[in-house]
C-alpha cells in the first residue's frame, strides 16, 4: 500500500518509522527539515507540501496536536483535499475532540475519502515498540480496512463507536491519567513532609490498594530519578483534559473533580510553559510544599 504520514513529532515520527517499514510511505512536517531526517534515516519520501504527501496515496495518517491544525491542513491549493484520491482511507492518530472531528468526516465523505478518527495510547516507548493502544472511531467498513494500517504500531485495536468515540475515550484516559499524577504527587509530598521516605513510600502504596500506573511505573522511573525525559508535553495532557470537560458537558454530566483537575493541570502549564514534561505538573506541588520527590 502506498501511506502518507503527516506529523513527524514526539510520536508521530515513531509510529511514522513503523509505517514506513510496512508500506511505500511519504512524509509531511510543517518544520521541513524534520521530513528530510526522517526520508534520510528511513524508507520514505519527504514531501513539501500535505498535498504532494496525499498524492497517489491509498492511506493517509496524520498526528498533529489538535482537531483544528488536521481540519486547517485540509484546504487551500497545498491542502490534503487537494492531493487526496476518492477512495483513499484518512486514519486521524491525533488526540482530537469529537466534535471536530465529525466535521472533518463530512468534509471527507463529500471528497470521497473514508475517514476515521484512532488515537493512540502507550507514549513514545509503546510506539517505539509498536505497541500502542489505538482508539477507533467510524464506521465498520471503514476500521477493519484500518485494522491492518494501524497494525503496524499498534497491538490492541479497539473499535469503540461512531466517528468521535475514538477522541472520547482517549481524553476521558488523559483526564484520568492528569488526575492520578497530581493525586500522587499531592500524596507523596505530604508524606514526605512527614518524615517518609519517597521511595519506602511508594513501595507500600504499590503493594496496597491506591497504587495505579503513576505510582508503579511513571512516579518511580521518571520522578524519584529526577530524570523527567520530555516525551508528552503538559500542553497536550492540558488539552486533553479540557477536551474530556466538553465530552462531559456535551453528555450532561456533572464533573466537579475533573473540573478541579482542569484548573490544576492548565495552572501548570502557565507555571511551566509550553515545552514542560507532563511528569512536571508534580514540580509544581513540590515547589509548593518545598520538599522534592527524589530518591
Ligand atoms: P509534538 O508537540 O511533539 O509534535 C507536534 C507535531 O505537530 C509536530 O510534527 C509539529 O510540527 C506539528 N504541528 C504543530 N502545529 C502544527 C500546525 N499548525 N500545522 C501543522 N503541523 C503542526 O506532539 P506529539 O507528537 O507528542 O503529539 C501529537 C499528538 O499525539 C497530540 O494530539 C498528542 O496529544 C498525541 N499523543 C502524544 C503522546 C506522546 O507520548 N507524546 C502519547 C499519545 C498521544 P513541527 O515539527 O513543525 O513543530
Amino acid at each position: 500500500m502506498k501511506a502518507a504520514f503527516l506529523g513527524l513529532g514526539a510520536i508521530g515520527w515513531p509510529m511514522a518509522v513503523h509505517v514506513a517499514r510496512a508500506h511505500e510511505l511519504a512524509v509531511w512536517n510543517r518544520t521541513a527539515a524534520r521530513a528530510r531526517d526522517f526520508a534520510a534515516q528511513h524508507p520514505a519520501r519527504a514531501a513539501a507540501t500535505p498535498r504532494e504527501a496525499v498524492a497517489g496515496a491509498d492511506v493517509i495518517l496524520t498526528c498533529l496536536p489538535t482537531s483544528r491544525e488536521v481540519a486547517a491542513l485540509l484546504d487551500g491549493p497545498d491542502g490534503i483535499l487537494a492531493g487526496a484520491a476518492r477512495g483513499a482511507l484518512f486514519l486521524d492518530c491525533t488526540s482530537g475532540d469529537p466534535a471536530t472531528s465529525r466535521a472533518i468526516a463530512a468534509r471527507c465523505a463529500a471528497a470521497g475519502l473514508a475517514f476515521a478518527d484512532c488515537p493512540v495510547s502507550g507514549g513514545t516507548n509503546g510506539a517505539e515498540a509498536a505497541t500502542l493502544t489505538v482508539m477507533v472511531g467510524g464506521d465498520a467498513a471503514t476500521v477493519e480496512r484500518a485494522r491492518p494500517v494501524l497494525q503496524a504500531f499498534g497491538k490492541r485495536i479497539a473499535h469503540l463507536g461512531p466517528v468521535g468515540a475514538g477522541h472520547a475515550m482517549k481524553a476521558v484516559n488523559n483526564a484520568l491519567l492528569a488526575a492520578n499524577i497530581q493525586l500522587v504527587g499531592e500524596g507523596l509530598v505530604a508524606l514526605v513532609k512527614a518524615g517518609v521516605p519517597a521511595r519506602a513510600a511508594l513501595e507500600v502504596l504499590n503493594a496496597s490498594s491506591g497504587r495505579s500506573f503513576v505510582s508503579e511505573v511513571l512516579v518511580p522511573e521518571r520522578v524519584l530519578t529526577g530524570a523527567f525525559p520530555a516525551t508528552f508535553r503538559l500542553a497536550l495532557l492540558d488539552k486533553d483534559v479540557g477536551i474530556c470537560l466538553q465530552v462531559l458537558r456535551d453528555e450532561g454530566v456533572a464533573g466537579p473533580l475533573l473540573e478541579r483537575v482542569g484548573e490544576v493541570i492548565h495552572a501548570a502549564r502557565a507555571a511551566l510553559g509550553e515545552d514542560a514534561d507532563y511528569l512536571e505538573a508534580i514540580r509544581v506541588v513540590e515547589r509548593q510544599a518545598g520538599v522534592e520527590l527524589r530518591g
